[in-house]
């Protein structure tokens, strides 16, 4: 990655300072629109913890509107009130979830609609979305269908892609900039700006629509006083049950996920400070970095390489097959589902099916694990790849699909697992064959905990975060079959304008060895901090007020609505350490710290911290670790 000279300019992405800024609009000529905002209440998980039995304690523990869904209600709100029309909030969720529908009345929309019952209990995101989608239904129509791009708490995304492939209806995921223009053609009515991973998208559709919004989009909606929320009149809040939605079955019975074993990963840091911030001091406090890191194995390269071969499965293959569903353009996340893939088949005597719209090259994909492709040729958005596969793979339900943990993956794996029924795991860290059933691992809350999920479906589905899958050495190619899929027989409902990468989100995921960025830095310095983290091999990434700013790509945020990466070593440098972001370096193996203030919050999360100024501190670190560990 280069810093200071984006490839961000013009309009598209959205130009110049603030970056942080995105935007909401409708032109003058637009309807009257009716719009839903879903909105979902979380607990506050800073403090949370277990009981003995392994479940989360509830008691006392504040919830609050999930903050993406605050985005949902803001830009709601505005564009009710450029087009005259209406808002109304809706959420799933028991009697208390109510506070979130009055702090939304208070914000500004019309009305909420609580969607409430013991029916719904232990609902999973299939659940839930079958629940909201009815919900939308029996209150419709609507033009426009508003929710949060995930929740900060199960951080899955899945719902708002569900309830769209439920209602039939195109899905904007990740949008930054949004318009409605009334003027315009039919299929063009809506045109947003999105924010996936490491890429921009311009795409413009028609209404009605689901568009999920991405926390840049605009301000959160947020009332400060809970006091204010009794003061809402109750009558703007409709309540409707189970018996007004239908048949079901609902919640627990219509999940078709489980959740086994749950644990809590607590990281215990060393949180040695060593004060330096008197220049004298700085070569000593450096030698004791080093001997923490020394005695931490933090300067031995963990082999990233390939640590086993691609399995080849064995036996006539009827054992069921592992489907991939490959992203166009992303052969990274490809190969190590591919790996995974070809390990889980081997294990219950099946093969390994790639979905992918081209095939460049059989050897590789062989080797890398696929005993047969499905092409579906020049179909690449994630609703289209989603119903052409279905059909094949309704035919013929597969033991699992497997798609990567991008914005591209969760929307075709969430799509996909509608079609078929099926139970997913969002972005899981680990996949193990149990018993004949897959076992996903989960991270929740920020990666506090991790869940064993697995499926009572026939069909077992999960998305994978990328990074997490060791890539396995190729096995030597053998038996490979492809076939093509028919095409779709309709024309495309979002239309694509232009696309843009601006980074590249395997460096980050892969990385053994990070230098993190606070805005202690100055910006004009970057080039310099990237050519020391580029004597260490190490990649940068930066706290959200870094992205903010648009000092560095988004794609290099870590935190609770960045990334989570577990690199070998972390260098913190101009950072407060705030939970926000720390959160996402609870998979780092050993922290470093820099900063001059004595009493920030970095320091409980180091394992070696120096009170210093990183000016004075970083060159002679990386120049301890070089003569220590040789260059990169
Ligand atoms: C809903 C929500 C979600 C959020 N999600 C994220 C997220 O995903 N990721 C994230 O990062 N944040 C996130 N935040 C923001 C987070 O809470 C913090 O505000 C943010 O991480 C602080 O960024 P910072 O450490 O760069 O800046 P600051 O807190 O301003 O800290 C700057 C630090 O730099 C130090 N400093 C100054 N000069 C030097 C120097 N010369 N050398 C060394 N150090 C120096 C200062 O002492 C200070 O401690 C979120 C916030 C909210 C409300």
């Amino acid at each position: 990655m280069t810093v200071g000279d984006s490839p961000i300019e013009g309009t598209f992405p959205p130009a110049g300072p603030p970056t942080s800024g995105g935007s909401v609009a409708a032109g003058a000529g637009t309807r009257p629109l009716r719009i839903a905002a879903l909105v979902k209440q979380i607990p506050k998980f800073e403090d949370m913890r277990l009981g003995p039995d392994g479940r989360l304690v509830r008691d006392g523990l504040q919830l609050h509107m999930n903050d993406y869904c605050r985005r949902g209600v803001r830009a709601g709100c505005d564009l009710a009130v450029a087009t005259g029309g209406t808002l109304t909030a809706i959420t799933l969720g028991p009697d208390s979830a109510d506070t979130v529908l009055r702090e939304a009345i208070l914000c500004g929309a019309d009305g909420g609609l609580h969607v409430t019952g013991r029916e719904f209990a232990g609902s999973d995101t299939l659940a839930t979305a079958r629940a909201l989608a009815a919900a939308l239904d029996a209150t419709g129509p609507w033009d426009l269908v508003l929710c949060g791009r995930n929740s900060v708490d199960a951080d899955t995304g899945q719902v708002p892609a569900q309830v769209a492939e439920l209602l039939g209806v195109p899905l904007l995921t990740g949008v930054r900039e949004v318009a409605v223009d009334g003027d315009a053609e039919p299929d063009r009515l809506l045109s947003a700006l999105l924010e996936h991973d490491d890429e921009w998208l311009r795409v413009e559709t028609g209404l009605p629509a689901v568009v999920s919004c991405a926390e840049r989009l605009c301000d959160p909606c947020k009332v400060k006083e809970p006091e204010a929320w009794a003061t809402v009149d109750g009558s703007l809040i409709r309540r409707i049950g189970a018996g007004d939605l239908g048949d079901g079955p609902w919640g627990a019975a219509a999940s078709p996920t489980t959740v086994g074993d749950v644990r809590v990963l607590e990281v215990e840091r060393a949180a040695e400070r060593l004060d330096a911030v008197d220049g004298g001091a700085i070569d000593g406090a450096i030698d004791r970095v080093l001997e923490v890191l020394v005695e931490r194995g933090a300067l031995v390269a963990d082999d990233r390489g390939p640590v086993d071969e691609v399995a080849r499965p064995s036996g006539p293959g009827d054992g069921g097959d592992v489907i991939v569903l490959g992203e166009p353009g992303r052969p990274r996340p490809t190969a190590e589902l591919l790996g995974a893939a070809a390990g889980l088949a081997e294990a219950l005597g099946g093969r390994t099916v790639l979905t992918v719209d081209v095939v460049d090259d059989w050897e590789a994909l062989s080797g890398q694990g696929a005993d047969r492709v499905l092409r579906h040729a020049g179909t690449t958005s994630a609703a289209e790849v989603a119903h052409v596969v279905a059909e094949p793979l309704g035919a013929r339900p597969p033991w699992a699909v497997l798609a990567p943990g991008t914005a591209w993956g969760r929307e075709v794996a969430a799509r996909l697992a509608v079609r078929l029924g099926a139970g997913l795991t969002g972005d899981a860290v680990g996949l193990e064959a149990r018993d004949g059933r897959l076992v996903a691992l989960k991270p929740a809350f920020g990666g506090r905990m991790v869940a064993e999920i697995a499926c009572t479906s026939a069909t077992q589905m999960a998305t994978v975060r990328a990074g997490v899958l060791p890539l396995l050495r190729p096995r030597p190619t053998g038996p490979f079959a492809a076939d093509r899929l028919p095409p779709l027989d309709r024309p495309p409902v979002v239309r694509e304008v232009d696309r843009r990468r601006d980074d590249d989100s395997d460096l980050l995921a892969n990385a053994g060895v990070v230098v993190s960025i606070g805005q202690g830095v100055d910006p004009g310095d970057l080039g310099a901090i990237e050519a020391l983290a580029g004597r260490l091999g190490a990649e940068l990434c930066a706290t959200r007020k870094v992205t903010d700013a648009g000092w560095m790509p988004r794609a290099r945020q870590v935190g609770i609505t960045g990334h989570s990466i577990a690199p070998r070593l972390c260098i913190a440098i101009g950072t407060s350490g705030r939970f926000n972001h720390t959160v996402g370096l609870r998979g780092a193996g050993t922290v470093v710290g820099i900063n001059p203030d004595p009493d920030c919050e970095l320091w409980d999360w180091c394992d070696v911290g120096l009170v210093a100024d990183w000016q004075d501190a970083l060159e002679p670190l990386v120049d301890a670790i070089v003569a220590a560990a040789g260059p990169s």
